[in-house]
């Protein structure tokens, strides 16, 4: 199926590694072009010339921190026009939130809540004006089904899913569509971190882990980028202009509910 996205824009946060990477894939894959950041310099470049060669699409690299306000107008003066964005930012650490200060609490809602809605804030009406637009926020599955020890992340994630569920009704007459993805477990350097800290806890190796929690998902395995992105890539694409202020759970049917 062709997306209808040739020759578009994305800008895809967070895009180095993970399911970012796996979004501008799929999104390069059916001739977007992209804008692609991270913080670390040297595994931006090596996805940009991986997704480049993979593609023949436009990739411009934009190293920076897209938790700032440098690095979000940075990104922004690259892209020029977006016709599609995808907000990412890493997830908070774990922990226990006795240990939490304000501090800590402020960054996560920077980073999971503050910075997908500044970067909407500055290209929805430009979306509007030429009535095309697909917002995709990667989110968590914690939403839905809050992880313990990730606090940080069902709080913050949770009150961006209440603005965007406003916001996306708002936008929808002018073929500007926000929805959100929810991973549960996928393979990913994030995934893995996550294990090393509940390994220690339960006195396991994180090998050992990983091997149980993936059993023990319906779909006997973790998710992979590849699948994740071409979730994104639909919902970014022109069939999906019916589709918005919606929660695609992607978690192998971990969670148990009807809806
Ligand atoms: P990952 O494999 O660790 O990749 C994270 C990517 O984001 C890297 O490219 C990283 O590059 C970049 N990044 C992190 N912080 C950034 C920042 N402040 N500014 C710009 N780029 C930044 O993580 P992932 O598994 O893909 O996770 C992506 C998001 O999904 C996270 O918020 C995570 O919490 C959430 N999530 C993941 C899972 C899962 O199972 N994987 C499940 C639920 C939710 P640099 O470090 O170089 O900046």
């Amino acid at each position: 199926m062709d997306l209808g996205i040739r020759g578009k824009t994305a800008l895809v946060c967070a895009a180095s590694k993970g399911l970012g990477k796996g979004c501008a894939l799929a999104l390069a894959r059916d001739g977007a072009n992209l804008v692609i950041t991270a913080r670390g310099k040297e595994a931006l470049e090596a996805t940009a010339e991986e997704i480049r060669k993979a593609s023949g699409v436009e990739v411009t690299a934009v190293a920076g921190d897209i938790t700032t306000p440098e690095g979000r107008a940075s990104a922004l003066k690259a892209a020029g026009q977006v016709d599609i964005l995808v907000n990412n930012a890493g997830g908070p650490p774990p922990g226990d939130f006795r240990n939490w200060s304000r501090e800590d609490w402020v960054k996560a809602l920077d980073a999971n809540m503050l910075t997908p809605i500044e970067l909407i804030k500055a290209v929805v009406d430009g979306m509007i004006g030429r009535k095309f637009g697909r917002i995709v926020n990667i989110t968590s599955g914690a939403v839905k089904m809050p992880i313990p020890e990730l606090g940080l992340s069902n709080g913050a994630r949770t009150g961006l899913h209440g603005f965007i569920a406003g916001l996306s009704r708002q936008v929808a007459q002018h073929n500007v569509t926000i929805n959100n993805l929810l991973p549960g477990p996928f393979d990913t350097d994030r995934l893995r971190g996550n294990m090393e800290f509940n390994a220690k806890k339960l006195g396991k190796t994180a090998a050992e882990l990983a091997k149980q929690r993936a059993e023990a998902n319906p779909s006997k395995r973790f998710g992979n980028i590849e699948e994740f992105g071409a979730a994104c890539a639909f919902l970014a694409s022109v069939h999906a202009g019916y589709i918005t202020g919606q929660n695609l759970l992607m978690d192998g049917g971990a969670f148990p509910g009807t809806f």
